[in-house]
């Protein structure tokens, strides 16, 4: 539609950033515009009725910006998925390989119960070692992963193979 299409051409490619090689996928124009902002709200908001969840967990950080305004518009609880070392209250974690050596992510223990029904929200999928390291951790503590939801999606990197079989809904394919 003319609305995703709107939203694919403010997404900036930031060539080189952080490192040689890789083209960064800037969402700072989407969020500088309300009625991307808006439009991009519509997508998480959709999904996220779709799949009835109980509470919706953010990855750090920018997943933080459009989990906490879903979080919001649903009426449902928000929870933080962070950078090892960040939280500050007793944390459950799972380490997961990057390109180059390992990264760990953390949630604090008490934040989901068994039966909850969580969506995952990021921005964007790449190799999906993220957002699969947030589902072993939603899944550690009984709880079941609804959806993991991201506004971008890399296909030629193949990421949504390492999240089967949960379902993954992206709005913006490149
Ligand atoms: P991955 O674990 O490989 O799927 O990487 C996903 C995480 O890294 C997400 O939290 C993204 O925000 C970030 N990320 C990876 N690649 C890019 C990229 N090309 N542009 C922007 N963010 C990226």
């Amino acid at each position: 539609s003319k609305k995703i299409e709107t939203l694919r051409v403010a997404i900036r490619d930031i060539p080189d950033f952080p490192k040689p090689g890789i083209i960064f996928k800037d969402i700072t124009p989407v969020l500088g515009d309300p009625a991307l902002f808006c439009a991009a709200m519509e997508f998480f908001v959709e999904k996220a009725q779709e799949a009835k969840p109980t509470k919706i967990a953010g990855i750090e950080a920018r997943g933080f910006l459009f989990g906490a305004v879903l979080a919001k518009e649903l009426g449902l609880p928000f929870v933080p998925i962070r950078k090892k070392g960040k939280l500050p209250y007793k944390t459950i974690s799972q380490s997961y390989d990057l390109e180059y050596g390992q990264a760990e992510i953390e949630m604090h223990e008490d934040a989901l119960q068994a039966g909850d029904r969580v969506v995952v929200v990021d921005d964007l999928l790449a190799t999906g070692g993220t957002a699969a390291a947030a589902a072993a951790l939603i899944k550690k503590v009984g709880a079941e992963v609804a959806g993991i939801h991201l506004l971008i999606e890399l296909a030629f990197l193949d990421g949504r193979k390492s999240l089967s079989p949960h379902p993954v809904e992206t709005l913006l394919v490149f």
